[in-house]
């Protein structure tokens, strides 16, 4: 008889029961992951609000992608991790060898969308084997895992970070000071930002967002974030804008707040169906 661990499993929109299920079976190349700490993403509540058509394909379903733990049991073939490994793995990664890895274009992984990890919320995770492969990492023993499990959302920042392509001395804007937007704010400072501006309504993240490194933060209730990024530049507009809420308003502010020729990076994701002008 397979062993049996507690979970929170994802039944439909808006019902997620916590309840046993079977300990997740492993394949060659795959590792069972003992969890230490998982990690609730925005992701996670959309998914729980308005379901999610990639990541849960049938009901019920494991659920939760951001994680950290101890290996448990390793697969067939894999050697670079032992029983007793602390580790982190993302959500997914490609497989490395297909027509669209070996340019580059690994978001284009055919394989990707079948190695995506859900099942983060339990005693146990299966991590699939390209994820063992490319995206799992042994840490140290001074790194907490509730700590370690942000790797997957700041992998996500760095990459938005990247392609922002800030320059030394420049302005940057950022709407949204959620975590994402925490940490949009640290690595645009450290990529050689001069200001950074923040807008965001509610205080507590105006108030991290400064503890952060934002020089200027704006309450988007009290004043129009656009007139006040204006004022900030010279009426230019800020060099580089990041949009980290997911929504059209924003995402059209963003644009405005964006100087001639300068970059937007609409990083949040909106509801599928979304439009903007
Ligand atoms: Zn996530
Ligand atoms: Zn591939």
């Amino acid at each position: 008889m397979s062993r049996r661990m507690n979970a929170a499993m994802y039944h439909g929109v808006g019902d997620v029961r916590y309840e046993q299920t079977d300990v997740p079976e492993i394949g060659p190349g795959e590792i069972l992951v003992k969890v230490g700490n998982a990690l609730t993403c925005g992701t996670d509540v959309k998914t729980y609000k308005r379901g999610h058509p990639i990541l849960l394909r049938h009901t019920p379903a494991l659920f939760g992608h951001e994680y950290a733990g101890t290996v448990e049991i390793v697969g067939e073939g894999v050697d670079r991790f032992n029983a007793g490994d602390r580790v982190v793995a993302t959500n997914s990664a490609p497989c490395g060898t297909c027509f669209f890895c070996k340019r580059g274009s690994f978001n284009l992984c055919p394989e990707l969308k079948e190695s995506f990890v859900n099942g983060a919320f339990a005693e146990y995770v299966r991590v699939p084997k390209h994820v063992v492969k490319w995206n799992t990492h042994r840490i140290p023993d001074s790194l907490p895992f509730r700590e370690a499990a942000l790797t997957e959302p700041l992998a996500c920042v760095v990459h938005g970070i990247e392609e922002a392509n800030i320059q030394l001395g420049e302005t940057v804007a950022i709407i949204g000071a959620g975590p994402i937007g925490q940490m949009m704010i640290m690595l645009a400072k450290k990529s050689g930002a001069s200001i950074v501006i923040v807008s965001d309504l509610a205080e507590l993240r105006r108030d991290m967002a400064a503890r952060a490194g934002a020089d200027v933060v704006i309450n988007p209730a009290k004043e129009d974030a656009v007139e006040r990024v204006r004022a900030e530049t010279g009426g230019y507009g800020a060099d580089v804008v990041i949009e980290a809420v997911g929504l059209p308003a924003t995402w059209e502010q963003a644009v405005d707040m964006t100087r001639d020729a300068g970059m937007t990076v609409l990083f949040g994701g909106a509801a599928s169906g979304t439009t903007f002008e």
